[in-house]
Formats: structure tokens, C-alpha cells, sequence
């Protein structure tokens, strides 16, 4: 087996390690999705369910359930191979020949990770532990050597003009210093190590509409695509309707993934862009989704974003999603504002159920095939569905949105969010946060609930 990643919110990882710490328990058995690749394995944390600490027990009762066992230990010293080992066998012979064994090692000066996973009755190492959430970390996992210099330096060998460092020292002067002293809340040096894992992100924005086509800018400006990438995904193609923010005339009639990309990759030469001209229905872009960091929704198709949510969910991938320009209200009155929504693996609440959508009716558009989608949405009268689009009230929405992605990688956003901008009494601008108004919070959700999707991955 080539790579074996195991995928726990960064959340997650804190809760447990706090309950094996209080009760003095040494293991527990979570459950785990899996998401089978062509290059490993991700072995994705769903739910603890009741403790146990019958090993044969809960492997069964696990892999009765489709899923694998995901055992997690907290030590003061490292396990040896043969401990491990011997749990995975236990849980091989209970019928589980697919688990993942995990110990936290916790030194005076850091806190380490160890681990080896039983892949179809093959004993493998664990490669690295990915953190999904505030920080967003990514971790080697021991025995494995740490990725070597890079991983000292991850910006060594950064594309010319990236966020710098290429010196190996943090630039006061240079192209990102205002950036990284503004994000690294006046600590410089601090400021570039968030930039680093900026530009290491996969993310995938699905929507190259005017608003994607601003985000994707600002994505390249903040140093997203640098070292990891950025894909664009968009079916449509621009319309004279389209102009007026950034594309050129000359690029009406021509895929709007790829116009965004060619134009982002002049303001931004160092974002590494693949645009890919595609809609959500196609494999290409759920495989996309699955392997990524972040996902962003720019789309005004409620179908579409529930289906990233629903993907998000299941294999623990951050979700940003954003609208914003003028709408009808329920009782037809035209609304001017914007809203943005984060979802955090680790935290209740999606999409999906922030947003209310009918997933009934989503479901239904997400199957219809490209012809009878582009039939339905140029047959109906788009003044009809809205008031226009604003670019001023969109401007505000898209800073919100990289602002977002920005505290995640901070660690400053701890919880899933729902934010709503509004024009309020004598047309004064205001963010509320609407999180409290969402079902999310509810323990019902079939998407990011512990009854719901969450964590599967394929399984
Ligand atoms: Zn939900």
C-alpha cells in the first residue's frame, strides 16, 4: 500500500486527547470511513461510539456496520511495533481486517504521533495525520521519517513571487510582508508560516460566476495555489451579463473555468490553476472534492451546494460557500446583502442544514444532465428568480469569504458559521451571525449529524 492517511478534525483530536487525558483511559475505539484512492488510503474519523475497551467486541460491532475501527491512544511513550500490531491482529481476527491504530505521545516539548493501519490483512505505516479545521494542520506520522528539509521549509522551492521566504528568512520589505504581518497579527515570522499553509492547500472552487471569479482572484493574491493548487469548475460559458468585473470582453463565448484561470494567472503568476470545465455531476470533480482541503461554493443553485456539502461531510473537508448580491424575499420585497457559511468538520452544522435547502428538489436537479440543466436555467426569466446582481454588495461578501478561509488557517474559527450581511434600518451595512437560526445545530442533520453522512467516506 503505498500511502495510508488518516483524516481527524483538528477539533476532534483536541476532545479526544482531553477525555482519554481526564479518564485516564489509554485507548479508545472510534469508527472510521475509508476513501480508497488510486494512490493509498484515508481512513477518515467518524463518531466514538460508547467506550469500550474490548478491543474483539468493538471491532465486530464496527465492521458489522460497513465501517473500520479507528483505535486512538494517548501515552507518554512511543508504542512499540509489536503492541500495535498486535491490536490491529485482535481486530483482524473480530472480523475487521481494515482498521487504523493511532497513539498520541505527549513529550515535555511537543506532542508526537504514531501509527500503523491493517489494510485488507496487510500491516502498513500510517504516512501522515491531516487535521481538518483550525490550523489546518498536516502531520507526519512516526515511525515514518518526517518528510525530510521541506518540511522544515515548506516554502524552499516556491514558484517566483510566492510567498517568500525563498531566502529561508521572514522579509520585512518584501512582495507578502504587509500580508504576513497582518495575518500574523503583527508577528511577522508567524505571518509567513500562515502563508505557507495557505499556499499549500488543495481547494477547489466550484462556480466561476462573477462572485468566483473575485474569490479566485483574491485567493491568488492571499498565496492559495502557490505550492498546493487551485481548481476552478464551471460547465458555462461567459455571457456578455458576466462582464463588468474583471474578464475582458474578448472573452465572451469562451469557458468561464478557463477565462478565470487565464486572467488569475496573470494577476497572480505564482497560483498554481487548473481550470476544469465540468459540472458537479461529472466523477472528474466528486474526485476532485474528496481529495481537497476546502471546497468553495460560488453557485446560485442550491442543488449543487447541498452536493458539496454532502461531499465535504463525508470525507472531512472544509466547506466555504457564498452568496451575495440582491434577492427576493419571501414576500417579494428586493433584499440587498450577502450570506457566508462555514462548515467545520469537527462542528455541527452544513450547508445543508443552515441553509434549509429541499433536498428532495436538489437531488432531483443534481441528476439532471447537462442539456436539461442549461434547458432549465436559460428557459426561465432570470428577473424573475432575481433582482440583477450588484458587484458593490458582492465585494463585501467575497472579503468575508477569504477572510474565512484566512481564520481557519489562523486557528481563530473554532465552530461552524453562518454570517449574514444585510442592509438594516436607514440602509446602515451590518454582519449578523445566523448560525443560532440554522437547524444545524440540531442533532438531526442527514449530512453533517452523527446519524447522517459524516465520515463514510465511500463506504
Ligand atoms: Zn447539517
Amino acid at each position: 500500500m503505498d500511502r495510508i492517511t488518516v483524516r481527524i478534525p483538528q477539533l476532534t483530536v483536541e476532545e479526544q486527547l482531553l477525555a482519554l487525558a481526564r479518564g485516564g483511559a489509554h485507548v479508545a475505539i472510534a469508527t472510521a470511513g475509508l476513501h480508497r484512492r488510486p494512490e493509498g488510503v484515508v481512513f477518515i474519523y467518524r463518531d466514538l461510539p460508547p467506550h469500550t475497551r474490548d478491543l474483539a467486541q468493538a471491532g465486530s460491532r464496527i465492521a458489522a456496520q460497513g465501517l473500520c475501527p479507528l483505535v486512538l491512544g494517548l501515552s507518554a511513550q512511543p508504542p512499540t511495533a509489536r503492541l500495535v500490531s498486535s491490536w490491529l491482529q485482535e481486530l483482524g481476527a473480530a472480523g475487521a481486517q481494515t482498521a487504523a491504530a493511532l497513539t498520541f505521545v505527549e513529550s515535555e516539548r511537543e506532542l508526537s504521533v504514531w501509527g500503523a493501519a491493517r489494510v485488507e490483512g496487510q500491516l502498513c505505516p500510517i504516512g501522515e495525520l491531516c487535521l481538518p479545521g483550525p490550523g489546518m494542520l498536516t502531520i507526519p506520522v512516526h515511525p515514518r521519517p518526517p518528510k525530510g528539509a521541506d518540511a522544515e521549509e515548506p516554502l524552499a522551492g516556491a514558484p517566483s513571487g510566492a510567498p517568500e521566504s525563498e531566502q529561508g528568512q521572514a522579509s520585512t520589505n518584501g512582495r507578502w510582508s504587509r500580508l504576513a504581518a497582518a495575518i500574523g497579527d503583527a508577528d511577522v515570522p508567524r505571518g509567513y508560516e500562515l502563508l505557507a499553509r495557505l499556499a499549500q492547500l488543495h481547494v477547489v472552487l466550484v462556480g466561476c460566476g462573477r462572485e468566483g471569479e473575485l474569490v479566485s482572484w483574491r485567493l491568488g493574491e492571499n498565496g492559495v495555489g502557490a505550492l498546493g493548487s487551485l481548481t476552478l469548475v464551471d460547465g458555462d460559458v461567459v455571457q456578455e451579463a458576466n462582464l463588468g468585473v474583471l474578464l475582458p470582453p474578448q472573452t465572451v463565448n469562451s469557458h468561464k473555468a478557463e477565462a478565470v484561470a487565464a486572467l488569475v494567472k496573470v494577476l497572480a503568476p505564482w497560483c498554481q490553476l487548473t481550470p476544469l470545465v465540468a459540472t458537479l455531476s461529472d466523477r472528474e470533480v466528486l474526485d476532485l472534492i474528496m481529495h481537497s482541503d476546502v471546497a468553495i461554493t460560488c453557485v446560485d443553485n442550491p442543488a449543487a451546494r447541498l452536493g458539496v456539502a454532502v461531499l465535504c461531510a463525508r470525507h472531512g473537508v472544509v466547506h466555504l460557500d457564498a452568496t451575495g448580491g440582491t434577492a427576493y424575499t419571501a414576500d417579494g420585497q428586493v433584499a440587498v446583502g450577502g450570506e457566508v457559511r462555514v462548515a467545520l468538520p469537527g462542528s455541527p452544522g452544513c450547508v445543508g442544514c443552515m441553509e434549509r435547502t429541499d433536498r428532495r428538489q436538489a437531488l432531483a436537479n443534481l441528476s439532471l444532465t447537462p442539456a436539461a440543466e442549461l434547458l432549465q436555467r436559460t428557459s426561465t426569466n432570470w428577473l424573475q428568480q432575481r433582482p440583477g446582481s450588484w458587484l458593490e454588495v458582492l465585494l463585501p461578501v467575497v472579503g468575508e469569504l477569504v477572510q474565512e478561509l484566512i481564520r481557519v488557517v489562523q486557528g481563530k474559527r473554532r465552530r461552524s458559521i453562518w454570517l449574514h450581511y444585510w442592509h438594516g434600518a436607514e440602509e446602515v451595512p451590518c454582519w449578523e451571525d445566523w448560525t443560532v437560526q440554522a437547524q444545524g445545530v440540531s442533532p438531526q442533520c442527514p449530512v453533517c449529524s452523527p446519524w447522517g453522512v459524516r465520515g463514510r467516506g465511500d463506504l
